[in-house]
């Protein structure tokens, strides 16, 4: 099968991922063979691609798969041959430990991340244990459920853990794949939502979304911010958003990399008055089991720009220069 592998670390400059005939891997006991139609692409895999994440080598890389089932190993029954399924970046958890039996299996210690420590979806075929992968809401092509799978899911849980409640306002800092995402479920949820972004094109996106105000992170809101997200690779983002924050409201930092150190900041002007910060850290499956519906009844169109699978590199490079709007997306078949 044709399949784009990393094997070696290297800038995305370099054009790193090289194509390659490797054989179809074959479903275990308990796994199901996925013939992949779309794999979305994802920050984090620049992050591996580039050294900055521990990754396998090779790997072939890509966790926001939407694909048909086309074998099923021993014991296999969830889906059957056609089935139309997704995969996201947990690829599998040990399900023994207490964070995996408190249902925190995005901490195991064991967590294996899709197209990191296992191969991905940048190949004709993947496998997966059947138990982490998810039906695919009809109402969506292939391409519009890949960002779902990872800046969707993960972007839910971001939410989720903001706290945000019905009427109050959200602030979110950086606006790309997951974000667009997250705006929509916020103003479903019946909040407000202001959007600081550097670009002029991501604040009109954003604005064409229903943002109630953008500005950049510099730039001062109408408002304190009950809650925010902070979807940006600079560590400089911290104090701003802090600072834009709502006396006990919480920062929650959905990248799993900084790309710059946070700043030392002053105690009583950023912390104080109870506000938090919490971070993010991978998904569960019932993060992707809740959202996958729910997206589907809001609905959630994520907006994709399609590449074909031989430009891989080419869609790494472009969403490293931020010129992907929303969500980048390679085409398998
Ligand atoms: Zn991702
Ligand atoms: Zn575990």
């Amino acid at each position: 099968m044709k399949a784009q592998v990393l094997n070696k670390i290297a800038p995305v400059e370099e054009k790193p991922l090289q194509r390659v005939d490797v054989p179809v891997p074959q479903p275990k006991d308990g796994e199901i063979l996925v013939k992949v139609a779309v794999c979305g692409v994802c920050h984090t895999e620049l992050d591996e691609i580039e050294g900055r994440l521990l990754t396998k080598l090779p790997v072939i890389p890509g966790h926001q798969i939407v694909g048909t089932v086309t074998a099923s190993g021993k014991g296999s029954r969830r889906f059957k041959t056609g089935d139309r399924v997704g995969i996201a970046w947990i690829h599998s958890a040990c399900g023994k430990c207490h964070f995996c039996l408190e249902g925190k299996e995005n901490l195991c210690a064991d967590f294996i991340g899709t197209g990191c420590q296992a191969d991905g979806g940048y190949a004709e075929y993947t496998v997966i244990n059947e138990k982490f992968a998810y039906p695919i809401p009809q109402i969506f092509t292939d391409a519009q459920s890949a960002p779902l799978l990872c800046a969707g899911a993960i972007g839910y849980r971001d939410l989720r853990l903001s706290g945000i409640k019905k009427g109050q306002t959200l602030g979110l800092f950086g606006f790309g794949a997951s974000a667009h995402i997250v705006i929509q479920l916020a103003k479903y949820q019946g909040c407000k939502v202001f959007v600081f972004t550097r670009g002029t094109e991501h604040r009109r996106f954003a604005q064409s979304l229903g943002a109630d105000w953008t500005g950049t992170s510099e730039d001062v809101p109408p408002q304190k911010v009950d809650c925010a997200i902070d979807f940006t690779p600079a560590g400089e983002t911290i104090p701003l958003a802090l600072n834009a924050l709502e006396k006990g409201g919480r920062l929650v930092i959905a990248v799993i990399r900084k790309n710059t150190i946070i700043p030392p900041m002053d105690y009583s002007r950023f912390l104080w008055d109870e506000k938090e910060i919490k971070s993010v850290a991978n998904i569960t499956r019932k993060d992707a089991e809740e959202f996958l519906p729910l997206a589907a009844k809001i609905p959630i169109i994520s907006e994709v720009q399609e590449f074909d699978l031989s430009q891989a590199n080419e869609a790494l490079l472009l969403l490293k220069q931020g010129n992907i709007r929303a969500a980048a997306v390679l085409r398998i078949s």
